[in-house]
């Protein structure tokens, strides 16, 4: 297994340090690496994308080729993909208040923007995962999940609105499980 963290805006290096911990932790056998261009994507079997700017990841993830080749990795089951907070609106099918972030749309979902609004632009949620209970999450300026369709699964909801989900091997979370040092997620992530 070798871990991604896709390193070109946002919190990279925080996911790298988690996932290494995760690996560590729960025993996984592999590596973790940094993806900064097409060819560094060779041997990756498992790809982050953090939170950061979800406008600028997709429009430099486009420019230097990353976009196409993550698509066709994953669609041809050779990549998971887990995208939290901008990484997750970079996997839904569409984003409902921004037409200029191009998605890749792995997951048939439809997803909002800084959708919690200015005064609870940030905030720390007991949330229920339903793969293993309660999880404590740190959400910054976090999408919401408004729809999921087809095959897409509700993994946590805050009151009504969605925060995670799921479809085949891709993983899509609005908070950042970087910032914690609760590694469960990441682990959810490898086994698939
Ligand atoms: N608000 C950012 C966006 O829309 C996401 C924030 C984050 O990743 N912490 O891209």
């Amino acid at each position: 297994m070798i871990v991604g963290v896709l390193s070109i805006q946002g919190d990279v290096s925080e996911h790298y340090w988690a996932a290494k911990k995760a690996m560590e932790v729960y025993g996984f056998k592999g590596d973790v690496q940094l993806v900064k261009d097409v060819n560094s994507l060779e041997k990756i079997t498992h790809l982050i994308i953090p939170g950061g700017e979800s406008t600028t990841i997709s429009r430099l993830m486009i420019k230097n080729g990353i976009f196409d080749k993550v698509v066709k990795m994953a669609i041809s089951g050779e990549l998971a993909v887990m995208g939290t907070c901008a990484g997750s609106i970079l996997m839904a099918k569409n984003v409902v208040d921004d037409t200029r972030v191009k998605t890749l749309g792995l997951i048939d979902m439809d997803i909002r923007r800084n959708a919690f609004g200015r005064q609870r632009e940030s905030f720390e949620a007991d949330i229920d995962i339903e793969e293993f209970g309660k999880y404590h999450a740190v959400f910054i300026r976090a999408p919401i999940i408004e729809r999921c369709y087809k095959n897409c699964k509700i993994l946590a909801r805050i009151k009504r609105d969605i925060v995670m989900a799921k479809q085949s091997r891709f993983l899509a979370l609005v908070f950042h499980p970087e910032l914690t040092d609760d590694f469960r997620i990441y682990k959810l992530f490898f086994d698939m």
